[in-house]
């Protein structure tokens, strides 16, 4: 096995044991990057100078005698809409093709001793669930080239699945970590809202953004956490909750566990092959000495028409500094009005666009009542159906996605069927809550199929506990 293969846990023991200098494992990855880059197109900016530079710093630190963080001298891959100082930060859009931020967020500084490879690809500004947004490629799927890895976060989540990265972040807005981990095989975690710190994330829609990490196993996910998790003063959503060792819930045992199997998660259209997967893994639950429940979440019908108009009016308002006049993008006009016209109507996609009309429209005097004041008490309504699952149950079992990936172009002319690819996960978003996706095998053209395990706010040990009794036990 290569050293682009490995886990992040095994990497740290064998630099630890000196077995290995961050400097041979950077390189093996980057070796690994030019070999595959040109298939899989995981990144858009790739960091070669600074990740040897950082390599060597851990090296010298391992030569001092320090000891090291677990995920130091770990190559990992950062989502292009998470600010990094001096290194180009694009939100794969074009608006934002020469912006260099002055800043850093603070998730990169707490993974300050990884090594970035570089700034993985994305859906424009995260709106997507393929990459087919992005403005400047499509990223494939490592499993299956013709197919895409997800979105948003596909860049990210291809990085890891093809060894171009052993970890990386993503973020999930409506699924954009775990959908895309669905697609790729992969561990993806969506950390409850306000764990992690947003500061230094490019805005989506504020109230359901989250940053979260990709990994290859769950000992990893609980690593990433643990370096990303906690309150941070720039962001005042972040919560001041204690963060756990999330390594501690790293236990593998179920026992006495209550898991709730929502029946409006397995409906027409799920891809059957998904899931009897699914159920599967209920039953592995079970023998495991966790207890299944069958439940409603009554309001599940109405979550992607809720979060397609929430999530577009915090887009629209989130958008609008991107004018012309900061950022860098221009186009000239007669004047300013039509300089900013321009500017947005040539450098924005057609996503983009789509849905800062749809936020607009939902915002506009006239129909706020009737569509975004009416998404929010149905919000409401979506929230309340966990928290009153959550009265009898510790975790809900569903299917990540209705389908395993799809192919390249296969969703492109129709919005509607790609919004529908969120069904699973944005309720996750509506509600606050974190939620994991988890490999269990491959349907019958060898394309990986995933779970969705969702916790109780803030209960993301839980969720640990029972992704990694599953792992092992298989
Ligand atoms: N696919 C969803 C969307 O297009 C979710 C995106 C995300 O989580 N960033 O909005």
């Amino acid at each position: 096995m290569s050293l682009y293969d490995k886990t992040a846990h095994e990497l740290h023991e064998l630099l630890t044991a000196k077995k290995i200098s961050a400097a041979e494992l950077t390189a093996d990855v980057f070796k690994r990057v030019d070999e595959v880059e040109d298939k899989i197109g995981a990144y858009l900016t790739i960091t070669r100078d600074k990740a040897a530079a950082d390599a060597k710093a851990v090296d010298d630190k391992i030569a001092r005698g320090e000891t090291i963080a677990p995920l130091e001298g770990i190559p990992c891959a950062v989502k292009d809409n998470i600010c990094t100082k001096g290194i180009k930060t694009t939100c794969a859009s074009k608006i934002l093709e020469n912006f260099i931020p002055p800043y850093n967020a603070t998730v990169y500084d707490k993974l300050a001793g990884s090594i970035v490879i570089g700034k993985a690809n994305l859906d424009e500004f995260a709106m997507g669930s393929s990459t087919e947004n992005s403005a400047y490629h499509t990223t494939h799927n490592p499993h299956d080239l013709e197919r895409v890895p997800g979105g948003s976060s596909g860049g990210s989540t291809a990085a890891v699945a093809g060894g171009e990265a052993i970890f990386s972040l993503g973020s999930d807005t409506g699924g954009s970590i775990r959908q895309p981990a669905s697609f790729c095989g992969v561990v993806g975690f969506k950390p409850t809202y306000g764990r992690v710190s947003r500061y230094g994330l490019v805005a989506f829609a504020s109230s359901l953004d989250q940053i979260g990490p990709i990994t290859r196993d769950v000992t990893d996910c609980a690593l990433v956490l643990n370096a990303i998790c906690g309150h941070d003063d720039m962001d005042s959503t972040s919560t001041a909750a204690p963060v756990p060792d999330f390594t501690k819930s790293l236990i593998a045992d179920v026992k006495g566990l209550k898991i709730g199997l929502p029946k409006e998660y397995f409906v027409k259209g799920i891809d059957p092959e998904i899931e009897t997967a699914v159920r599967n893994v209920a039953k592995k639950f079970e023998q495991l000495g966790a207890q299944i429940i069958e439940l409603s979440l009554p309001h599940t019908e109405y979550a992607i028409s809720t979060y397609y108009l929430i999530a577009p009016a915090e887009a629209a308002t989130n958008l609008e500094r991107y004018d012309g006049v900061s950022y860098g993008a221009r186009v000239d006009g007669a004047d300013v009005v039509e300089m900013m016209t321009n500017t947005r109507t040539e450098k924005f996609g057609a996503e983009v666009k789509r849905r800062i009309m749809i936020g607009n429209y939902a915002l506009s005097a006239g129909y706020y009542d009737a569509y975004y004041l009416k998404a929010l008490k149905v919000r409401t309504l979506i929230q309340n159906d966990f928290f009153d699952a959550f009265k009898t149950v510790d975790l809900c079992l569903t299917p990540t996605t209705p389908n395993a990936a799809f192919k390249i172009g296969e969703m492109t002319s129709d919005p509607l069927k790609m919004y529908l690819q969120d069904i699973c996960t944005v309720p996750v978003n509506l509600a606050g809550l974190p939620a994991v996706s988890m490999p269990c095998g491959v349907n019958r053209q060898g394309l990986p199929l995933a779970f969705q395990l969702i916790g109780k706010a803030l209960d993301e040990t839980t969720i640990l506990r029972a992704a990694f009794t599953y792992e092992i036990n298989m």
